[in-house]
Protein backbone atom coordinates (compact mmCIF):
# COMPACT_ATOMS: atom_id res chain seq x y z
CA UNK A 1 0.00 0.00 0.00
CA UNK A 2 1.26 3.43 -0.44
CA UNK A 3 1.38 4.97 3.20
CA UNK A 4 1.57 8.85 3.34
CA UNK A 5 3.08 10.90 6.15
CA UNK A 6 2.54 14.49 5.51
CA UNK A 7 4.36 17.32 7.52
CA UNK A 8 2.05 18.52 10.64
CA UNK A 9 0.97 22.35 10.26
CA UNK A 10 -0.96 23.22 13.11
CA UNK A 11 1.06 25.38 15.33
CA UNK A 12 3.33 24.49 17.68
CA UNK A 13 2.93 21.16 16.74
CA UNK A 14 6.37 19.59 15.83
CA UNK A 15 5.89 15.68 16.01
CA UNK A 16 5.79 13.85 13.00
CA UNK A 17 3.93 10.45 12.67
CA UNK A 18 6.64 7.99 11.09
CA UNK A 19 10.60 8.05 12.23
CA UNK A 20 13.14 6.46 10.24
CA UNK A 21 12.76 3.60 12.33
CA UNK A 22 9.19 2.93 11.57
CA UNK A 23 9.76 3.89 7.53
CA UNK A 24 12.34 0.61 7.35
CA UNK A 25 9.64 -1.59 9.30
CA UNK A 26 7.11 -0.35 6.54
CA UNK A 27 9.15 -0.20 3.78
CA UNK A 28 10.52 -4.15 4.63
CA UNK A 29 7.01 -4.94 4.60
CA UNK A 30 6.64 -3.77 0.65
CA UNK A 31 4.72 -0.29 1.60
CA UNK A 32 5.37 2.24 -0.32
CA UNK A 33 6.32 5.18 2.30
CA UNK A 34 5.91 8.91 0.89
CA UNK A 35 7.27 10.97 3.37
CA UNK A 36 6.54 14.83 3.06
CA UNK A 37 9.88 17.10 2.53
CA UNK A 38 10.55 18.23 5.69
CA UNK A 39 8.11 16.44 7.83
CA UNK A 40 10.59 15.56 10.54
CA UNK A 41 12.64 18.57 10.58
CA UNK A 42 11.14 19.77 14.16
CA UNK A 43 11.93 16.49 16.01
CA UNK A 44 15.45 16.22 13.83
CA UNK A 45 14.25 13.59 11.94
CA UNK A 46 16.08 14.52 8.27
CA UNK A 47 14.94 14.01 4.87
CA UNK A 48 18.14 11.94 3.83
CA UNK A 49 17.22 9.95 6.96
CA UNK A 50 14.16 8.94 5.79
CA UNK A 51 15.20 8.35 2.46
CA UNK A 52 18.07 5.67 3.72
CA UNK A 53 15.31 3.77 5.57
CA UNK A 54 13.26 3.43 2.88
CA UNK A 55 11.15 6.72 2.09
CA UNK A 56 10.02 8.54 -1.25
CA UNK A 57 10.19 12.61 -0.06
CA UNK A 58 7.64 14.26 -1.81
CA UNK A 59 5.26 17.20 -1.73
CA UNK A 60 2.10 17.41 0.48
CA UNK A 61 -0.29 16.53 -2.06
CA UNK A 62 1.40 13.04 -2.77
CA UNK A 63 1.95 12.48 0.86
CA UNK A 64 -2.21 13.14 1.33
CA UNK A 65 -2.84 11.16 -1.91
CA UNK A 66 -1.65 7.80 -0.70
CA UNK A 67 -3.71 4.88 0.23
CA UNK A 68 -3.01 5.19 4.23
CA UNK A 69 -2.58 8.40 5.62
CA UNK A 70 -0.85 8.56 9.10
CA UNK A 71 -0.66 12.13 10.75
CA UNK A 72 -0.63 13.35 14.26
CA UNK A 73 -3.22 16.39 14.15
CA UNK A 74 -6.19 15.76 12.75
CA UNK A 75 -5.74 17.64 8.77
CA UNK A 76 -6.74 21.16 8.29
CA UNK A 77 -9.27 22.88 5.88
CA UNK A 78 -6.61 23.64 3.60
CA UNK A 79 -5.33 19.79 3.72
CA UNK A 80 -8.24 17.72 3.44
CA UNK A 81 -9.06 18.50 -0.83
CA UNK A 82 -6.13 16.93 -0.77
CA UNK A 83 -7.24 13.74 0.30
CA UNK A 84 -9.58 11.56 -2.01
CA UNK A 85 -12.53 9.41 -1.03
CA UNK A 86 -11.90 6.33 0.39
CA UNK A 87 -8.31 7.36 1.93
CA UNK A 88 -7.88 5.77 5.49
CA UNK A 89 -6.63 8.79 7.68
CA UNK A 90 -5.13 7.35 10.94
CA UNK A 91 -4.36 9.78 14.09
CA UNK A 92 -5.29 11.68 17.09
CA UNK A 93 -8.54 13.12 15.66
CA UNK A 94 -10.23 14.47 18.92
CA UNK A 95 -13.00 11.96 18.73
CA UNK A 96 -15.17 14.58 21.13
CA UNK A 97 -15.56 17.20 18.42
CA UNK A 98 -18.11 15.86 16.25
CA UNK A 99 -18.08 19.13 13.51
CA UNK A 100 -14.73 17.59 13.09
CA UNK A 101 -16.09 13.82 12.60
CA UNK A 102 -18.63 15.22 10.74
CA UNK A 103 -15.77 17.28 8.51
CA UNK A 104 -14.14 14.00 8.13
CA UNK A 105 -17.09 12.05 7.11
CA UNK A 106 -18.28 14.95 4.50
CA UNK A 107 -14.64 14.29 2.66
CA UNK A 108 -15.49 10.39 2.66
CA UNK A 109 -12.78 8.99 4.26
CA UNK A 110 -12.14 6.45 6.84
CA UNK A 111 -10.96 7.96 9.62
CA UNK A 112 -9.59 6.21 13.00
CA UNK A 113 -8.93 8.51 15.87
CA UNK A 114 -6.49 6.68 18.17
CA UNK A 115 -7.67 8.45 21.30
CA UNK A 116 -10.79 6.06 21.41
CA UNK A 117 -8.83 2.95 21.50
CA UNK A 118 -9.87 0.82 24.65
CA UNK A 119 -7.91 0.78 27.97
CA UNK A 120 -7.01 -3.01 27.50
CA UNK A 121 -3.76 -5.23 27.84
CA UNK A 122 -4.06 -6.10 23.54
CA UNK A 123 -4.39 -2.04 22.74
CA UNK A 124 -1.60 -1.25 25.44
CA UNK A 125 1.26 -1.30 22.13
CA UNK A 126 -0.91 1.26 20.26
CA UNK A 127 -2.37 3.21 23.40
CA UNK A 128 -1.33 6.71 22.17
CA UNK A 129 -3.25 8.98 25.38
CA UNK A 130 -0.58 6.78 27.47
CA UNK A 131 2.50 7.49 25.39
CA UNK A 132 2.02 11.16 24.81
CA UNK A 133 0.22 11.38 28.56
CA UNK A 134 3.74 10.58 30.14
CA UNK A 135 5.52 12.78 28.22
CA UNK A 136 3.38 15.09 29.39
CA UNK A 137 3.98 14.21 32.80
CA UNK A 138 6.99 14.32 32.99
CA UNK A 139 7.92 17.87 30.48
CA UNK A 140 5.26 19.38 33.30
CA UNK A 141 7.23 18.96 36.32
CA UNK A 142 10.71 19.94 34.49
CA UNK A 143 8.50 23.44 33.33
CA UNK A 144 7.82 23.75 37.13
CA UNK A 145 10.90 23.32 38.23
CA UNK A 146 12.52 25.69 35.59
CA UNK A 147 9.73 28.61 36.63
CA UNK A 148 10.16 27.58 40.59
CA UNK A 149 13.35 30.15 41.64
CA UNK A 150 14.36 27.59 44.65
CA UNK A 151 15.70 24.19 44.55
CA UNK A 152 14.05 20.95 44.24
CA UNK A 153 16.20 18.91 46.37
CA UNK A 154 16.85 19.62 49.62
CA UNK A 155 20.34 20.46 50.03
CA UNK A 156 22.97 21.03 52.78
CA UNK A 157 25.40 23.11 52.37
CA UNK A 158 28.36 25.30 53.91
CA UNK A 159 25.59 27.76 53.21
CA UNK A 160 22.84 26.81 55.37
CA UNK A 161 20.45 24.32 54.12
CA UNK A 162 17.63 24.31 51.69
CA UNK A 163 13.94 22.91 52.30
CA UNK A 164 13.27 20.16 49.69
CA UNK A 165 10.32 21.25 47.09
CA UNK A 166 6.64 20.07 48.27
CA UNK A 167 4.74 19.48 45.04
CA UNK A 168 1.28 18.58 45.02
CA UNK A 169 -0.21 16.35 41.85
CA UNK A 170 -3.94 16.36 40.97
CA UNK A 171 -4.85 13.40 39.18
CA UNK A 172 -2.94 10.18 39.53
CA UNK A 173 -3.25 8.40 35.46
CA UNK A 174 -0.57 8.19 33.42
CA UNK A 175 0.44 12.10 33.38
CA UNK A 176 0.39 12.50 37.17
CA UNK A 177 2.15 9.22 37.78
CA UNK A 178 5.32 10.57 35.75
CA UNK A 179 5.23 13.48 37.18
CA UNK A 180 5.40 11.99 40.41
CA UNK A 181 8.33 9.79 39.34
CA UNK A 182 9.77 12.49 37.89
CA UNK A 183 9.54 14.96 40.58
CA UNK A 184 10.96 12.22 42.77
CA UNK A 185 14.15 12.04 41.07
CA UNK A 186 14.47 15.53 41.46
CA UNK A 187 14.02 14.70 44.97
CA UNK A 188 10.88 16.87 46.05
CA UNK A 189 8.44 15.42 48.89
CA UNK A 190 5.20 14.67 47.04
CA UNK A 191 1.07 14.28 47.81
CA UNK A 192 -0.67 13.32 45.41
CA UNK A 193 -4.86 13.03 45.15
CA UNK A 194 -7.38 11.02 42.69
CA UNK A 195 -11.06 9.81 42.91
CA UNK A 196 -10.17 6.42 41.84
CA UNK A 197 -9.21 4.40 45.18
CA UNK A 198 -7.29 2.26 43.16
CA UNK A 199 -4.59 4.54 42.57
CA UNK A 200 -3.68 5.11 46.15
CA UNK A 201 -1.27 1.92 45.94
CA UNK A 202 0.58 3.47 42.76
CA UNK A 203 1.11 6.66 44.17
CA UNK A 204 2.42 5.43 47.23
CA UNK A 205 4.75 2.99 45.07
CA UNK A 206 6.51 5.79 43.64
CA UNK A 207 7.17 7.24 47.21
CA UNK A 208 3.60 9.97 47.55
CA UNK A 209 1.66 10.38 50.02
CA UNK A 210 -2.06 9.83 48.77
CA UNK A 211 -4.62 12.72 50.52
CA UNK A 212 -7.31 10.89 50.99
CA UNK A 213 -10.69 12.19 50.75
CA UNK A 214 -12.56 9.52 52.27
CA UNK A 215 -16.32 8.08 50.25
CA UNK A 216 -19.39 8.89 52.80
CA UNK A 217 -22.15 7.28 50.79
CA UNK A 218 -22.42 4.20 48.27
CA UNK A 219 -23.05 6.67 45.24
CA UNK A 220 -19.71 8.30 46.25
CA UNK A 221 -18.02 5.07 46.25
CA UNK A 222 -19.47 4.03 43.01
CA UNK A 223 -19.07 6.72 41.49
CA UNK A 224 -15.06 6.55 41.81
CA UNK A 225 -14.84 3.27 40.62
CA UNK A 226 -15.07 4.96 36.87
CA UNK A 227 -15.74 3.26 33.86
CA UNK A 228 -12.90 1.30 31.81
CA UNK A 229 -10.77 3.04 34.14
CA UNK A 230 -11.65 5.87 33.58
CA UNK A 231 -12.97 8.52 35.86
CA UNK A 232 -17.17 9.68 36.42
CA UNK A 233 -17.47 12.97 37.27
CA UNK A 234 -17.86 13.00 41.27
CA UNK A 235 -20.87 14.32 43.33
CA UNK A 236 -20.77 17.71 44.33
CA UNK A 237 -20.39 16.78 48.06
CA UNK A 238 -17.54 14.81 47.46
CA UNK A 239 -15.75 17.24 45.56
CA UNK A 240 -16.45 19.80 47.36
CA UNK A 241 -14.82 17.98 50.66
CA UNK A 242 -11.68 17.40 47.88
CA UNK A 243 -11.64 21.01 47.15
CA UNK A 244 -11.23 21.57 51.20
CA UNK A 245 -8.94 18.99 51.51
CA UNK A 246 -6.90 20.13 48.33
CA UNK A 247 -7.07 23.83 49.30
CA UNK A 248 -5.19 22.89 52.58
CA UNK A 249 -2.62 20.98 51.03
CA UNK A 250 -1.96 23.71 48.23
CA UNK A 251 -1.38 26.50 50.64
CA UNK A 252 1.82 24.08 52.18
CA UNK A 253 3.07 23.48 48.06
CA UNK A 254 5.54 25.12 45.93
CA UNK A 255 4.73 23.62 42.77
CA UNK A 256 1.60 21.83 41.31
CA UNK A 257 0.77 19.24 38.55
CA UNK A 258 -2.96 19.30 38.17
CA UNK A 259 -3.60 16.76 35.27
CA UNK A 260 -7.34 15.55 36.32
CA UNK A 261 -9.57 15.15 33.26
CA UNK A 262 -13.01 13.14 32.45
CA UNK A 263 -13.14 11.59 29.06
CA UNK A 264 -15.75 13.98 26.56
CA UNK A 265 -16.32 16.01 29.33
CA UNK A 266 -15.25 19.43 30.73
CA UNK A 267 -12.37 18.93 33.28
CA UNK A 268 -12.81 19.23 36.64
CA UNK A 269 -12.09 22.53 38.69
CA UNK A 270 -10.11 21.40 41.48
CA UNK A 271 -7.99 24.87 41.93
CA UNK A 272 -10.63 27.83 42.72
CA UNK A 273 -9.12 31.31 42.53
CA UNK A 274 -9.50 31.55 46.59
CA UNK A 275 -6.85 28.11 46.49
CA UNK A 276 -4.72 30.40 44.27
CA UNK A 277 -4.57 33.26 46.85
CA UNK A 278 -4.07 31.31 49.39
CA UNK A 279 -1.05 29.42 48.14
CA UNK A 280 2.56 30.76 48.33
CA UNK A 281 4.00 33.23 46.24
CA UNK A 282 6.17 32.03 43.60
CA UNK A 283 4.96 28.94 43.38
CA UNK A 284 3.63 26.80 39.93
CA UNK A 285 1.09 25.64 38.62
CA UNK A 286 1.11 23.47 35.39
CA UNK A 287 -2.33 22.63 34.38
CA UNK A 288 -2.42 19.98 31.80
CA UNK A 289 -6.15 20.41 31.38
CA UNK A 290 -5.56 24.30 29.71
CA UNK A 291 -7.67 24.64 27.25
CA UNK A 292 -10.34 21.68 28.60
CA UNK A 293 -12.01 23.40 31.58
CA UNK A 294 -15.38 24.88 32.00
CA UNK A 295 -14.56 27.42 30.50
CA UNK A 296 -12.68 25.75 27.54
CA UNK A 297 -14.68 28.02 24.56
CA UNK A 298 -12.50 30.91 25.05
CA UNK A 299 -9.02 29.38 25.80
CA UNK A 300 -9.32 29.96 29.45
CA UNK A 301 -9.90 27.55 32.53
CA UNK A 302 -8.79 24.08 33.31
CA UNK A 303 -8.26 22.18 36.66
CA UNK A 304 -8.01 26.17 37.60
CA UNK A 305 -10.58 28.66 35.96
CA UNK A 306 -7.39 31.24 35.74
CA UNK A 307 -5.24 29.32 33.50
CA UNK A 308 -4.88 30.52 30.19
CA UNK A 309 -4.41 27.90 27.12
CA UNK A 310 -0.83 28.00 25.75
CA UNK A 311 0.45 31.14 28.47
CA UNK A 312 2.11 31.09 30.79
CA UNK A 313 0.30 34.07 33.67
CA UNK A 314 1.42 35.34 37.29
CA UNK A 315 -1.64 35.13 39.44
CA UNK A 316 -1.69 36.62 42.71
CA UNK A 317 1.92 35.55 42.59
CA UNK A 318 1.36 32.32 41.63
CA UNK A 319 2.84 31.44 38.11
CA UNK A 320 0.24 29.39 36.19
CA UNK A 321 1.48 27.39 32.92
CA UNK A 322 -0.93 26.92 30.51
CA UNK A 323 0.63 25.22 28.03
CA UNK A 324 -1.72 22.99 25.81
CA UNK A 325 0.82 20.21 23.96
CA UNK A 326 3.93 19.71 26.22
CA UNK A 327 4.83 16.38 24.22
CA UNK A 328 5.64 18.65 21.76
CA UNK A 329 7.78 19.94 23.20
CA UNK A 330 10.04 16.13 23.27
CA UNK A 331 9.33 16.04 19.84
CA UNK A 332 12.21 13.57 18.92
CA UNK A 333 10.43 10.60 21.90
CA UNK A 334 6.95 12.22 21.57
CA UNK A 335 7.11 11.34 17.76
CA UNK A 336 9.02 7.95 18.16
CA UNK A 337 6.63 6.24 20.63
CA UNK A 338 3.36 7.67 18.43
CA UNK A 339 5.24 6.66 15.36
CA UNK A 340 5.52 2.81 17.00
CA UNK A 341 1.46 3.15 18.35
CA UNK A 342 0.71 3.61 14.95
CA UNK A 343 2.51 0.62 13.14
CA UNK A 344 0.41 -1.31 15.96
CA UNK A 345 -2.52 -0.60 14.45
CA UNK A 346 -1.57 -0.87 11.01
CA UNK A 347 -0.89 -4.01 12.18
CA UNK A 348 -4.89 -4.24 12.55
CA UNK A 349 -6.10 -3.05 9.50
CA UNK A 350 -3.56 -4.19 6.95
CA UNK A 351 -2.95 -7.93 6.76
CA UNK A 352 0.12 -9.84 5.98
CA UNK A 353 -0.45 -9.71 2.30
CA UNK A 354 -0.38 -5.98 2.14
CA UNK A 355 -4.36 -5.56 2.10
CA UNK A 356 -6.57 -3.08 3.63
CA UNK A 357 -8.91 -5.40 6.29
CA UNK A 358 -11.15 -3.04 8.13
CA UNK A 359 -12.68 -5.83 10.43
CA UNK A 360 -15.03 -4.16 12.83
CA UNK A 361 -15.44 -6.91 15.21
CA UNK A 362 -12.22 -6.24 16.65
CA UNK A 363 -12.71 -4.38 19.17
CA UNK A 364 -9.81 -1.54 18.94
CA UNK A 365 -10.72 -1.36 14.73
CA UNK A 366 -14.16 -0.50 16.38
CA UNK A 367 -13.62 1.76 18.75
CA UNK A 368 -11.29 3.92 17.10
CA UNK A 369 -13.19 4.02 13.42
CA UNK A 370 -14.50 7.77 13.42
CA UNK A 371 -15.96 8.29 9.87
CA UNK A 372 -16.55 5.85 6.93
CA UNK A 373 -18.39 6.24 3.68
CA UNK A 374 -19.50 9.36 4.13
CA UNK A 375 -20.82 9.01 7.67
CA UNK A 376 -19.82 9.72 11.21
CA UNK A 377 -18.85 6.03 12.90
CA UNK A 378 -21.81 4.83 15.01
CA UNK A 379 -20.96 4.21 18.89
CA UNK A 380 -22.39 1.29 20.67
P1 LIG B 1 -7.14 10.78 32.22
O1 LIG B 1 -6.06 11.49 31.47
O2 LIG B 1 -8.48 10.67 31.58
O3 LIG B 1 -7.35 11.49 33.65
C1 LIG B 1 -6.25 11.78 34.49
C2 LIG B 1 -6.58 11.43 35.92
O4 LIG B 1 -7.45 12.40 36.48
C3 LIG B 1 -7.26 10.08 36.11
O5 LIG B 1 -6.47 9.28 36.96
C4 LIG B 1 -8.59 10.47 36.76
O6 LIG B 1 -9.03 9.49 37.69
C5 LIG B 1 -8.23 11.77 37.45
N1 LIG B 1 -9.35 12.60 37.88
C6 LIG B 1 -10.55 12.86 37.27
N2 LIG B 1 -11.31 13.67 38.03
C7 LIG B 1 -10.59 13.97 39.15
C8 LIG B 1 -10.83 14.76 40.31
N3 LIG B 1 -11.97 15.42 40.50
N4 LIG B 1 -9.83 14.80 41.25
C9 LIG B 1 -8.68 14.15 41.09
N5 LIG B 1 -8.41 13.38 40.03
C10 LIG B 1 -9.34 13.28 39.06
O7 LIG B 1 -6.66 9.34 32.62
P2 LIG B 1 -5.48 8.44 32.01
O8 LIG B 1 -4.19 8.90 32.53
O9 LIG B 1 -5.64 8.39 30.53
O10 LIG B 1 -5.76 7.00 32.61
C11 LIG B 1 -7.01 6.53 33.02
C12 LIG B 1 -6.86 5.13 33.59
O11 LIG B 1 -6.64 4.18 32.57
C13 LIG B 1 -5.72 4.94 34.56
O12 LIG B 1 -6.14 4.05 35.55
C14 LIG B 1 -4.69 4.26 33.74
O13 LIG B 1 -3.76 3.56 34.54
C15 LIG B 1 -5.56 3.36 32.94
N6 LIG B 1 -4.87 2.89 31.75
C16 LIG B 1 -4.98 1.57 31.43
C17 LIG B 1 -4.33 1.10 30.29
C18 LIG B 1 -4.41 -0.33 29.91
O14 LIG B 1 -4.82 -1.14 30.69
N7 LIG B 1 -4.07 -0.65 28.69
C19 LIG B 1 -3.60 1.97 29.50
C20 LIG B 1 -3.53 3.29 29.87
C21 LIG B 1 -4.18 3.77 31.00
Amino acid sequence: MRIGIPAEVREGETRVAATPETVKRLASASHQVLVQAGAGAHAFFTDDAFRAAGAEIVDASAAFGADIVLKVRAPSDAELPYMKPGTVLIGMLDPFDTEQADRLAAARLTAFALESAPRTTRAQSLDVLSSQANIAGYRAVLMAAALYQRFMPMLMTAAGTVKAARVVVLGAGVAGLQAIATAKRLGAVIEASDVRPAVKEQIESLGAKFIDVPYETAEEEEAAQGVGGYARPMPPAWLKRQAAAVHERLKQADIVISTALIPGRAAPTLIDEETVKAMKPGSVIVDLAAGRGIEQPHGRGGNCPLTEADKTVVRHGVQIVGHTNLPATVAADASSLYARNLLDFLKLIVDKDGRLTIDLDDDIVAATLLARDGERARKA
